[in-house]
């Protein structure tokens, strides 16, 4: 039984006095279900304020992490080490903000895996996001781009490697809009995500793997998304910055 994994991402959220006033408001909080593993992906430069002030019962995630094996000559990067180092269990690579690019060129399908690589090479654990947009599904090829970013991270991992790993399937055009993929329609892309990984890595694998829902999943929509088979958590964006992220940690069946 795979247990869910329910992740929020703060993306680039937060000063010091609304972040402390926001774990104030999660640690008095209920009881998280023991079915349910929570981690909290902050801004870098809050994780020690997350070290020191969350509840334990929540794992310190990041949002990112340098392609960079080694610590060195590389400005203005965070490395696996540094992580590590300073709390952090679990870290998202791969979000589409960050393929698409921003500011500097996007992360390709490659860098992508080459991350995730050297994210569990070093013991981080990964939440390793994929996604379609919205044209790429009115054209019908969704499973075609998921597997498209899939493939190099089947290519550079171990079987005993993907134990770290979770995907977090998030539709482009679900991220931020209000617009979240039906629990059916989101359930029908995480049973071909599955089914890709037991053709491509293995059957065990497949049938370990979580695979969470992300775009915006909110305390109201969440019991029906967890309540699908293979719908084995969430990324929380938006929602992550409320106390109604508790209302979807609780959603799971
Ligand atoms: P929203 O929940 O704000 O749609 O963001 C989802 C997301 O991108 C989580 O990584």
């Amino acid at each position: 039984e795979r247990t869910y994994l329910i992740g929020g991402n703060w993306k680039c959220n937060g000063t010091t006095e609304s972040l402390t006033a926001l774990i104030k408001e999660f640690n008095e909080l209920g009881p998280i279900p023991a079915n349910v593993e929570v981690a909290i992906c902050a801004p870098d430069i809050y994780i020690p304020l997350l070290g020191e002030k969350l509840r334990d019962d929540i794992a310190i995630g990041a949002q990112n992490c340098g392609v960079n094996e080694k610590q060195g000559a590389y400005t203005g990067e965070i490395c696996a080490d540094q992580l590590i180092d300073a709390g952090v269990v679990w870290v998202i690579i791969g979000h589409s903000e960050r393929r698409e690019g921003f500011v500097m060129a996007g992360e390709d399908e490659m860098l992508c895996a080459k991350k995730l690589k050297v994210a569990l090479d070093k013991g981080l654990k990964v939440m390793f996001a994929i996604g379609e947009k919205k044209e790429e599904r009115e054209a019908g090829t969704t499973m075609e781009v998921c597997a498209k970013q899939l493939a190099p991270a089947a290519e550079l991992l171990n079987e005993e490697d993907w134990a770290n790993v979770a995907i977090a399937y998030e539709p482009v055009w679900a991220i931020g809009t209000g617009l979240t993929a039906t629990p059916e329609m989101a359930q029908e892309t995480h049973a071909s995500i599955r089914e890709w990984v037991a053709e491509h890595v293995s059957a065990d694998v497949a049938k370990a793997v979580r695979i969470q829902y992300g775009g915006s999943m909110k305390g109201a929509n969440a019991k029906d998304l967890l309540a699908q088979p293979d719908i084995d958590g969430g990324l929380i964006g938006g929602a992550s910055l409320k106390a109604d992220f508790f209302n979807v940690i609780n959603g799971a069946p």
